[in-house]
């Protein structure tokens, strides 16, 4: 059977998801941009389909009224975001998987902080040794 594997930072929490998740989903909401970064992407699966190996260190903070958000309390990865009241469904940050779910759309679009134009910046593959400490912003 074809598996996706998760894992917090410091590995003290690990999971499988197995069978079908949603298209991801990038978020843009405030509560995201704090606890993520200027956006979040998330997955969503059927609790049935989400099986933890190890969550010792799993802490859920509630962010607001209905929601939730799950966190590892040692080294403080944002894994998982789940309404309060229901234990159907639960959130994954997609960024937190070992592999690429494709992306679908954007939420809370409104609050998008910065005109990100990811096909104008410049990439590197892997790090870019010092090469962006030159640009320095200037807070207006
Ligand atoms: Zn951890």
């Amino acid at each position: 059977m074809k598996k996706i594997k998760g894992s917090c930072l410091c590995k003290k929490i690990t999971f499988e998801i197995k069978n079908e998740c949603r298209y991801s989903v990038f978020c843009h909401c405030q509560m995201c941009q704090a606890s993520n970064a200027e956006f979040s992407s998330y997955t969503k699966v059927k609790k049935e389909n989400l099986n933890f190996k190890s969550k010792k260190t799993l802490k859920w903070f509630v962010s607001s009224k209905h929601y939730k958000r799950g966190f590892c309390s040692i080294c403080g990865s944002s894994l998982f975001f789940q309404k309060k009241s229901s234990d159907d469904y639960i959130s994954i940050s997609t960024g937190t998987l070992n592999k690429n779910i494709p992306s679908i759309g954007h939420i809370f679009y409104k609050y998008k902080k910065s005109k990100i134009n990811f096909s104008k910046l410049k990439k590197f593959p892997q790090s870019a040794q010092g090469y962006f400490d030159k640009f320095i912003y200037r807070i207006k």
